[in-house]
């Protein structure tokens, strides 16, 4: 039986999340004895793949055919099954984002495996497998034990650590049976290139509706330049249209765990958090000092955010100089 993961690439790049899943499925290994083969789709030359053999992935099955651009979770799905096929395969491991998510519960039922998401740190026991996830959007922890044969799970970004175990690789360019789009194609993607992927990004800076408009996102956006973060937003902040949806956090949003999360004029709801409460860091600036998300902050400024921001960046960019 081996483990399979899926990576995930952009622009040409493996994400860092893909070096999070190997090293995940490393541990799985190392307590198994079971190998770890890395699944990629896409266009990715050999000296970028064997980055995954930095972290102990000794062979890769490479599926790199314009066919295969369709980002189709259904096809992707099937792929996944013939591959598990062909490799013997029982544990696949997914990254937690659009892609795994969707893929994943998908892959689960092809499989009749046991599916255990949103998982925050390594197994507590291999057999029966049994895994720490996030629960209640976030405000809770269970612990999930796989009874099936199969076991397929989706791991939080920046929830585990990477570490570096090189091994020789072997690199298995594979053309798959199975047909690379489905019901659904995607036809063009537009990727916005030059900024931080927010996914990824160790800093994160975000901006609620106590910034009044989107007019204002100039000192946000200066604060995320200092800093070299990533920029993120509340909903009623995309939902108003004055940042993308593409920078929404939470419930609905996108799932973030940075190591640092500044949160600015933003109250804390719930749904809120649960996008964010991975953060090693959370430190909020507020002008009401009973706003909730000071309930989770580790750090908290109580001002006025038009005059806080501007004298942060001044202090940074001195420290910088
Ligand atoms: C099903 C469902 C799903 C949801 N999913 C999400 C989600 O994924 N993500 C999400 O973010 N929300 C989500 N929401 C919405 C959520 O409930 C909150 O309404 C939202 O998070 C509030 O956004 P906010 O904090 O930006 O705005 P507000 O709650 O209006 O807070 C603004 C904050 O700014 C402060 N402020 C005002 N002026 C200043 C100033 N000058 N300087 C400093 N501080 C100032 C205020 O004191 C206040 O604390 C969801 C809601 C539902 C029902």
């Amino acid at each position: 039986m081996s483990i399979i993961v899926f990576t995930e690439n952009r622009g040409g790049k493996l994400k860092k999340s893909s070096f999070e899943a190997i090293s995940y499925a490393m541990n799985i290994a190392e307590n198994t004895s079971k190998p770890v083969v890395a699944v990629s789709v896409g266009e990715l030359g050999d000296d970028e793949l064997s980055a995954l053999a930095k972290y102990g992935a000794a062979k890769i099955v490479s599926v790199n055919d314009p066919a295969w651009k369709s980002n189709d979770s259904q096809a992707y799905t099937k792929l996944m099954a013939e591959i598990a096929e062909k490799e013997n395969a029982d544990t696949f491991i997914f990254s937690h984002s659009n892609e795994g998510k969707a893929i994943a519960p998908r892959l689960a039922v092809k499989l009749k495996a046991g599916l255990i998401t949103n998982i925050t740190g390594v197994p507590a026991n291999f057999s029966p497998l049994t895994i720490k996830r996030k629960t209640y959007n976030g405000s809770a922890f269970q612990l999930m034990k796989i009874k099936a044969d199969k076991a397929v799970l989706t791991i939080n970004p920046n929830s585990c650590d990477v570490v570096e175990k090189p091994v020789d690789v072997n690199i298995e360019k594979f053309s798959p049976s199975v047909a690379g789009d489905g019901a659904t194609k995607v036809e063009n993607v537009d990727v916005v290139t030059g900024k931080i992927l927010l996914t990824e990004a160790p800093i994160v800076v975000s901006g609620g509706r106590g910034l009044k408009s989107g007019d204002n996102w100039g000192m946000i956006e200066q604060l995320g330049e200092v800093l070299g973060a990533g920029l993120a937003c509340s909903r009623p902040v995309s939902d108003e249209g004055w940042r993308s949806h593409e920078e929404h956090v939470g419930q609905t949003g996108k799932i973030i765990a940075p190591d640092l999360y500044i949160a600015v004029g933003i109250s804390g709801a719930i749904q809120h958090i649960g996008g964010v409460s991975g953060a090693k860091v959370l430190v909020a600036i507020d002008k009401d000092k009973e706003a909730p998300i000071f309930k989770y902050a580790d750090y908290g400024i109580i001002g006025d955010a038009f005059e806080v921001v501007p004298r942060l960046i001044e202090s940074l960019q001195k420290f910088k100089a």
